[in-house]
């Protein structure tokens, strides 16, 4: 079949075939990608692809919707060919340059707005924001909260700026490497999604993680060294009685309650994500 006489469901079905087994995708994965993709390459809407399965396709339509599924057959993740991915209901934008936000991180954000009184001007840190997804979305459910939002890098800070002015967050941006900008200042939340996976772990080796920034990813052998160091400096920057919640690898649930413990914190807990995983811990300086 050419180009020209190809149809909005021959191209997506093909395209479903490929992709499931090219990437081992099941198939109702592969046909969600192809769709996000052909939705993308035309600059329609998911439903305008139902409506239209049996228009023609110009050629041109054809070619480009081709080239982008070959660079998912290749491997990049469909939030890099498309720019952007959900997350909390909002879109953002994403690049190589920042870990790509996961479903996963919702419980975090889910957390942290329970411990943010919507009536109060609650001051929340995010640590190592990469795409800005936490800190925006804490931003925006929360108008009274004064968000600050840090990370070492300067190309994921201008993301998460983007995202932020995209969809109108006041976040205070500050490029840190961790608390190293932050001295003397305190805050009744710290949240934080740090690199969790240790280096050799091998799934780094496979999917969308070999296209995102290895330092968002990795923590040294246990993956644990940059959980244990902003556990340790936390109760320096936070305020009495003020919380710290982060995220950690489905095996690091005790690990990080011992870390915890040892800095001080007390009422430590750990709460699972929607896969039944261990995902994300904390505790609080209260008496
Ligand atoms: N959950 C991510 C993964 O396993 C890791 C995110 C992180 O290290 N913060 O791909």
């Amino acid at each position: 079949m050419s180009s020209e006489t190809a149809t909005v469901a021959s191209l997506l079905d093909d395209a479903t075939a490929r992709l499931a087994t090219a990437l081992a995708l099941q198939k109702r994965e592969a046909r969600l990608e192809a769709r996000v993709l052909a939705a993308f390459a035309w600059d329609v809407t998911p439903a305008w692809l139902v409506a239209h399965d049996t228009d023609s396709l110009a050629g041109a339509q054809g070619a480009q919707f081709k080239a982008l599924l070959a660079r998912r057959l290749s491997g990049e993740p469909v939030a890099h060919l498309t720019g952007t991915r959900e997350f909390y209901g909002r879109r953002f934008h994403v690049s190589p340059d920042v870990l790509i936000p996961r479903p996963d991180t919702e419980l975090l954000v889910e957390l942290a707005l329970a411990r943010m009184p919507a009536g109060q001007g609650v001051e929340v840190l995010d640590l190592g924001t990469g795409s800005g997804c936490i800190a925006v979305t804490l931003a925006l459910e929360r108008p009274l909260a004064r968000v600050t939002a840090v990370d070492r890098s300067a190309a994921a800070l201008a993301i998460a700026q983007h995202n932020a002015g995209m969809l109108n967050a006041g976040v205070e941006f500050l490029n840190s490497d961790w608390f190293a900008a932050l001295v003397g200042r305190r805050f009744n939340l710290i949240v934080g999604n740090p690199p969790y996976v240790a280096a050799a772990d091998p799934h780094l080796a496979h999917g969308d993680v070999r296209f995102e920034p290895l330092t968002a990813l990795a923590a040294g052998a246990d993956g644990l060294a940059d959980l244990r160091r902003l556990i340790a400096a936390a109760p320096d920057h936070l305020k009495p009685g003020g919380a710290l919640l982060l995220e950690h690898g489905y095996d690091q649930g005790d690990a990080v309650q011992a870390l915890l413990q040892t800095a001080g914190f007390r009422h430590g807990q750990s709460w699972n994500d929607l896969s039944g995983i261990r995902r994300v811990s904390g505790g609080d300086l209260s008496e």
